[in-house]
């Protein structure tokens, strides 16, 4: 039960949810290791909580994009193995490698973490990254070669040491498509030459969530799943239950009012909507300020077990919704109106009503709404 202090509005996570998920993956990719991307917060998630979940319950690693995302990992006394990937000329080399967070390399940074590595009195963990088709960042295999020289030389003057190679697919959510054969053959090439120029890699590593789930051939010695940990579907025909996979957000806000209107009442700005009959709008302070995409058009909401739409434009704090004229509005103050997750409907629906996917909508859910671990 709430107290009177309890949550206006609140994105609630299910950590046994997470563990779950973490131990299904985990069970899959075997003997693979597994790890668990909490990149972005752990997709909205928190990413403290859900990694020491995560490591609970069967990762073995963890990956973030950045390194700062890395660096606060440790400030928590994270102390496995933590892989980032994305830099910039201001990221923090130096601080990654005293905090023994291996880094991803494309290119231009090996000289520059060499750099950091000396001024660090320590060797740097690099993991290559190869672009097999993503045409993302990654070396190209035209490149790839000439960063092997470079990654020769650094090596031996102990400045860097390469542990890994990695690349990222671009279609694993379409299983049928069949770049990602292309991407897992290219992916091999690499793993050849970087092993013929005399490297001895630890992790090889290709597969998201929907490789892991639809390819075994791309398991390698580890997968990095992110939105499957999260106990949500990358695919568009399959979701999460099929998945076995346990969706461990619930967004939901207190209805902060509710009343009648006559009939042919627009509702919110524009006036985009109006109500057919006289009608009960009710308010849910949840707003495109809290993540709520502002494409959100008839997106599903339940209130006591009844399911709802959105009605109008969202707004900043808030939006509106048309419940018919058959509810008390009395009794809807203060009722949890929930948007999605448990007792609620599926994150998919509102990515659906909002023409995006389920990574762009618990991800978006803004550090205005207070995170609940349960
Ligand atoms: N690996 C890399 C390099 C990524 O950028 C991401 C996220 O986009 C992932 C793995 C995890 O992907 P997914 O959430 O589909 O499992």
């Amino acid at each position: 039960a709430e107290s009177r202090e309890g949550f206006e509005r609140v994105a609630e996570i299910d950590l046994s949810h997470i563990r779950h998920n973490v131990k299904r993956l985990a069970e899959l990719a075997a003997p693979a290791k597994l790890m668990a991307v909490v990149k972005a917060d752990a997709y909205g998630h928190g990413a403290v909580p859900v990694a020491k979940a995560a490591l609970e319950s069967g990762a073995a690693w963890l990956g973030t994009a950045h390194v700062r995302e890395a660096l606060a990992l440790r400030e928590h006394g994270i102390d496995v193995a933590l892989l980032a990937w994305l830099h910039t000329a201001d990221t923090p080399f130096e601080a990654a490698i005293e905090a023994d967070i291996d880094l991803g390399v494309s290119g231009w940074e090996l000289p520059v973490i060499a750099e950091a590595a000396e001024k660090a009195a320590k060797t740097a963990r690099i993991h290559l990254k190869v672009d097999t088709g993503l045409g993302r960042n990654g070396a190209t295999m035209e490149r790839l070669p000439s960063l092997l020289v470079e990654a020769q030389q650094l090596q031996s003057e102990g400045k860097i040491r390469v542990v890994g190679i990695f690349s990222h697919l671009a279609v694993a959510d379409e299983p049928d498509r069949t770049e990602t054969d292309d991407q897992i053959q290219v992916f091999r090439e690499a793993i050849a030459l970087t092993e013929a120029a005399g490297f001895h890699l630890e992790a090889r590593h290709i597969a998201n969530t929907p490789g892991t789930l639809s390819r075994p051939d791309a398991h390698f010695d580890l997968v990095r799943c992110g939105i499957g940990i999260y106990g949500l579907s990358p695919f568009a025909d399959q979701s999460s239950e099929d998945l076995g996979l346990k969706p461990a957000m619930t967004l939901k806000a207190r209805v902060a009012n509710a009343k009648r209107v006559p009939a042919h009442q627009g509702v919110s700005y524009g006036l985009s909507y109006q109500t057919n009959e006289e009608s009960i709008l009710v308010d849910v302070p949840l707003g495109y300020a809290d993540g709520i995409p502002r494409s959100a058009t008839y997106a599903p909401v339940m209130i006591n077990g009844n399911e709802f739409r959105s009605a109008g434009r969202i707004a900043m704090d808030q939006f509106m919704m048309d419940v018919g004229p058959d509810q008390d509005p009395e009794a809807l103050i203060g009722q949890y109106a929930i948007l999605f997750g448990e007792n609620g409907p599926h994150v998919d629906e509102w990515a659906a009503a909002c023409n995006t996917i389920n990574y762009e909508i618990v991800t978006r859910i803004s550090g205005r709404v207070p995170r609940r671990y349960i």
